[in-house]
């Protein structure tokens, strides 16, 4: 079974597609990381993230990377949205993330582009969204609780430029699969959050 959950930045999809990996036993990928991992490494080598050639070469980053606890900072997630522009990045990177999905027993995917690109034949689809308000809240405690000093404003900002990259690339932009479940988690806690998922994917099973 490969359950594909997408979503913008801070809707919960993280959250949920963990749980329902624990819940369904099932293998689980962020895809999200190997995108960070991308622009961190084009960081590292002192490439610009927006140049096609730069971002691409750092598609070979070592497998080690993806252990830097630095790939959740903020600024991970901004070079993240930047690289992942190119669609040369997004060809280097689907194989993995393809055969990821297709392994015997199946998977579980989070992402921008899993129901609609890596897995359009997913059993289950999910959407996972929120406001942009209940979203930069989120992120913002989140943040204030990891002691970084940062406005609610700015928060709200920077998600709104990445919702922005995310939703008008050319090549895979976030968008809710023709036979997705949307799942919006403003109004829920993690909890409710989580219970409402898997509630959405057992029915659909
Ligand atoms: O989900 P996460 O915030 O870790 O993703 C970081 C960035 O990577 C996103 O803003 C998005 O631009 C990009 N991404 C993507 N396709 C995916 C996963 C992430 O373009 N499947």
């Amino acid at each position: 079974m490969i359950i594909a959950v997408d979503g913008p930045t801070a809707s919960g999809k993280g959250t949920i597609a963990k749980a329902l990996a624990a819940h369904f036993r099932l293998p689980h990928l962020d895809t999200g990381l190997l995108y960070r991992a991308v622009g961190r490494q084009c960081q590292l080598d002192g490439g610009d993230p927006n140049d096609p050639v730069a971002a691409l070469a750092a598609c070979s980053f070592p497998e080690s990377l993806l252990a830097d606890p630095e790939l959740r900072s903020e600024e991970a997630g901004g070079l993240a949205s930047q690289v992942s522009v190119h669609p040369t990045v997004r060809r280097a990177l689907y194989e993995r993330q393809r055969s990821f999905a297709l392994q015997p027993g199946g998977a579980v995917l989070d992402g921008r582009d899993i129901g609609t690109v890596i897995a359009p034949e997913a059993d289950i689809k999910l959407f996972v969204t929120a406001s942009v308000e209940a979203r930069a809240l989120r992120r913002f405690l989140e943040m204030q609780a990891h002691g970084r000093a940062v406005s609610l404003k700015d928060v709200a900002t920077d998600l709104a430029a990445r919702d922005d990259r995310d939703l008008s690339r050319k090549e895979a932009p976030l968008a809710v699969a023709e036979d997705a479940i949307v799942l919006d988690t403003s109004e829920l806690d993690r909890d409710e959050a989580i219970a409402a998922a898997i509630a959405v994917a057992g029915k659909r099973r």
